[in-house]
Order: C-alpha cells, then sequence, then structure tokens
C-alpha cells in the first residue's frame, strides 16, 4: 500500500428540514403515508410553475457561509434531463455552471491530532426525487417483480456538497463526513440522519504513484449508508485499485454500488454509459440575486460552529479525548455549558459529564431529573473536600432520580466528608494505639501497610473522613 497515494473527494446531498418542499407547498416530512404529499407541481403536470422556496435559500447560503464559501451575487437553476419512473417532470430542477455557493473549506482533526483542510468545490441547490422500492422475494433490484414509486419526497430540497479531492485515507473522508454532519446539525438546517437518506454521500476515489500530479482513472462508490460503511468502502475500493494496477490491468472509469453484506463494491455502469444531461437554464425561474445586506444578516445567525466549539473548550482546560466525547452529545453540551455558566471547573465538569452523568443516562435511557446546577454542586463541593468522589457518585446518582439539590442530598444520606483534624487525629491515634504491630512494619519501611491504617480510621469515622487528610494525620504521626 505505502507505494500508492489515494485520492479521494466526495459529494454530499442534505435534504434540508424546511416545512415545505423546494419549488411547491407540499410537506417535506420523513415517513408519511406514500403519496400523500404531492401536487401537479412536483408531479410535474403541464403548465404548473414552480416558485423556490426562500427558506431553503436562506439555509444553503447558511451553509455556504459555515463553509466559508463566497455566495454568488447571481446564480442560476438549470434542467437536468433525464428519465427515470420516480422523477416525474423527466428533469430535475439542479444548478449547473452558477451554483449559489462557490469555493470554502472545511477543517478537520485527525486521530494523530493534526488538522487538515478539506477544500470545498462548490455547494448548490437542487430538488430531490421520489423513491423506487423494488419488490422480489430475493430483495434483489435485478429480480425484482414489481416496483413501487413514492412521490413524497420528490421536490424535496436537496443541497449539493462537492469537495476537492483533497482526502488521502478513509480516515480523513470519514472525519470530513463526521464534520460536515456536525455543522449541519448546528446549523439546523437539515435532520441530518444518514438511515433515513437526509444526508447521503458519493465518494470519488483513484489511486496514482506518491508525487504523481496526474489523478488516476477515477471510480465513483454509491449507496454508502453510515461513515462506516463510507470507510468500509474507501478500504475496500482502495485496496482493489492498487491490486488491480499491480496485476498489470487496466481501471475502469465507472460507478460502483457498495455492498454492505458482503464488504465489497461491485460495477454500476461504465463510463461509456453516462448520462448526457442536457443541461439548460430553467426558464420558470428568474435568477437568484441575493443583495449582500440579506447574505450579512444571515452570516449574524451563524452558530459557532462544531470545530471553534471543541477548540473553545479545549482552551478551558478539557483533554481533547474528553471534548469529543463530549461535543458528540447535545444534551452533554448543554449540561457543560450551563455547569461551566454557574461557575463550575471546565475539566472535571466535562470528566463528570462525560463518564458518570452518561453511565446513567444509558443506564436509565433518559436523562433523569438533573440539571447544570447539579452538575456544578458536585464539582464544586468535590473540589473543596466536602465530599469524596464516591460520596459525590451516590449525591449524583440520587439528584438524578429525585431532582433534588445537590447540598440537600449531602445532608440527608450524611456524605460530608469529616476533615476536621481533631477528630480525625484523635482516630488517628487510636488506630495507632491498637495496631503495633502494624506501626512496626510500616516504620521497617512497608510504606503499603498505610492503606490498612488508613482504612481502619475510615471505619472509626462510619466512612465519612476525608482519606486525604486522614492519611496525612497518620504519616504525620508515625514519622514523629
Ligand atoms: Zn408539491
Amino acid at each position: 500500500m505505502a507505494s500508492w497515494e489515494t485520492v479521494i473527494g466526495l459529494e454530499c446531498h442534505v435534504e434540508l428540514n424546511t416545512q415545505t418542499k423546494m419549488f411547491c407547498g407540499c410537506r417535506n416530512v420523513f415517513g408519511a403515508e406514500p403519496n400523500t404529499n404531492t401536487c401537479p407541481v412536483c408531479m410535474g403536470h403541464p403548465g404548473s410553475l414552480p416558485v423556490p422556496n426562500a427558506e431553503a435559500i436562506r439555509r444553503i447560503v447558511k451553509i455556504g457561509l459555515a463553509l466559508d464559501s463566497a455566495i454568488a451575487p447571481h446564480s442560476l437553476f438549470h434542467r437536468k434531463n433525464y428519465f427515470y419512473p420516480d422523477m416525474p417532470k423527466n428533469y430535475q430542477i439542479s444548478q449547473y455552471d452558477l451554483p449559489i455557493c462557490v469555493g470554502g473549506h472545511l477543517d478537520i482533526d485527525l486521530a494523530d491530532g493534526s488538522t487538515k483542510r478539506v477544500g470545498i468545490t462548490r455547494v448548490h441547490m437542487e430538488e430531490d426525487t421520489g423513491k423506487t422500492t423494488h419488490g422480489s422475494e430475493s430483495g434483489r433490484i435485478h429480480e425484482a417483480e414489481y416496483a413501487l414509486i413514492d412521490y413524497n419526497r420528490a421536490g424535496v430540497p436537496l443541497v449539493e456538497c462537492v469537495s476537492e479531492p483533497d482526502m488521502r485515507t478513509a480516515e480523513e473522508a470519514a472525519a470530513y463526513l463526521r464534520e460536515l454532519r456536525a455543522t449541519l446539525e448546528v446549523l439546523d438546517v437539515s435532520d441530518v440522519k444518514m438511515e433515513e437518506g437526509s444526508l447521503r454521500c458519493d465518494a470519488n476515489i483513484s489511486v496514482r504513484p506518491p508525487g504523481s500530479e496526474v489523478l488516476g482513472t477515477k471510480v465513483e462508490i454509491k449507496n454508502m449508508n453510515s461513515i462506516r460503511s463510507l470507510e468500509r468502502a474507501l478500504l475496500y475500493e482502495a485496496q482493489r485499485q492498487i491490486q488491480t494496477m499491480e496485476a498489470g490491468e487496466r481501471l475502469v472509469q465507472e460507478t460502483r454500488h457498495w455492498d454492505e453484506g458482503s464488504g465489497m463494491t461491485t460495477s454500476m455502469r461504465s463510463k461509456e454509459e453516462a448520462f448526457d444531461y442536457r443541461y439548460f437554464p430553467e426558464p420558470d425561474i428568474p435568477p437568484l440575486e441575493p443583495s449582500d445586506g440579506w447574505v450579512e444578516e444571515i452570516r449574524a445567525t451563524l452558530p459557532e460552529l462544531p470545530r471553534a466549539r471543541r477548540l473553545r473548550y479545549e482552551a478551558l482546560g478539557v483533554r481533547s479525548e474528553v471534548v469529543r466525547v463530549l461535543v458528540a452529545d447535545r444534551t452533554s453540551v448543554m449540561l457543560f455549558e450551563g455547569a461551566v455558566a454557574a461557575g463550575a471547573d471546565p475539566a472535571p465538569a466535562a470528566t463528570w459529564i462525560t463518564q458518570d452523568v452518561a453511565a446513567l443516562r444509558n443506564e436509565t435511557g433518559s436523562d433523569g431529573a438533573l440539571t447544570a446546577r447539579h452538575v456544578a454542586d458536585i464539582v464544586r463541593l468535590v473540589a473543596d473536600g466536602t465530599v469524596s468522589g464516591a460520596g459525590a457518585k451516590q449525591a449524583l446518582a440520587d439528584a438524578f432520580s429525585s431532582g433534588a439539590g445537590i447540598p440537600e442530598i449531602v445532608e440527608r444520606l450524611k456524605l460530608r466528608q469529616v476533615s476536621d483534624t481533631d477528630t480525625l487525629g484523635t482516630f488517628a491515634d487510636e488506630v495507632i494505639d491498637e495496631h503495633p504491630d502494624v506501626v512496626e512494619k510500616f516504620r521497617g519501611g512497608k510504606d503499603g501497610v498505610i492503606g490498612f491504617l488508613v482504612g481502619q480510621l475510615m471505619q472509626k469515622a462510619g466512612g465519612a473522613a476525608n482519606p486525604k487528610v486522614a492519611q496525612e494525620l497518620l504519616r504525620e504521626r508515625l514519622r514523629g
């Protein structure tokens, strides 16, 4: 593998979660009864006229701004002509040489701690097609006895985001898709559910000798419906292309289908069968000419983007491994933000949220009655020694189910640690008197037996002693 370089570019399709479709007033919802959200416009009846959805345009501009694209002052819709049963007009309204968003980039963080900038070629607006389901006993398309078509999806606003061929490994491609998904999620423009098809991704992949500037024969892979399958498909396909080259055979430029079950890609169609789309400007829709003021208005609504947030959390002292876990979950982020706003030390707050709170949420399958205030109190009471780590876990679990305040729980469950040196000092003296043999071992150099003595002291204090203070007091006395 070392003697070849893999070149990968991704084309991602994003269904926008607008209330209505791209060019008509039909509802845009997933999972409705088939063919209930249709009208003459999205069914392509003669004489019906498309009207662009302003909210969809606003959302694609938002996506473009988040990716640092230039927003074109003049862009155009085109008709992309092809015949397919799930596309009732026999053309798709898309964009061709004048997309709304041009250029841009997405920075991705890799497992080795490095950062890579992936170029964005363009982001354009189009409409989705309907959905065909092939029916056969074997489930195979080629053996289908019938096909069912649902036009609910026809005309749903679809954004296509095309990257530059900047990725060199399957890991980088997966990191890019993860970052793009996270970005779209905070922008709140799409459900970004790969399993429901609201985020779909095709990959272009080729291999070449390292140092070569010329791109090798390109293969497009389709049908990957998770980030994991994207990674698997790319690893498989790179290997296949390298083996083909090394066997002295010729690679064909083609589209290949990823088969999740077999873990292989298979040929769908070669370039010779590629469509000629006969693009021409959509005569029923005027050019899009967003004003600078409108674009700036949208820019002002951009939330903090995922990478900026990760860097901010790291700057607060949270370790990057913890940050990764934290930002992957919306509830965790909200608890963390709230706890920090309430004055909690960020690093321990993040650890409590990603470990103990996450465990409680997993166990119960709910978010419990826990609030950011609870987390902030836990962090503070552990830091000032009021409760031990074990006591804090108990208090947290109680707060999770009861919703009661942490200080109240600490009193009710008697979790307050005894740190008072007079009381603990008396216990320390007693322990030393009661275990002369152990004391002798300690003084003889067996430092490990201190644990036993601390344990004895804890018992006398009913488990409420601060173990750190207890150990210090014992050591002080044994030294003297
Ligand atoms: Zn419609």
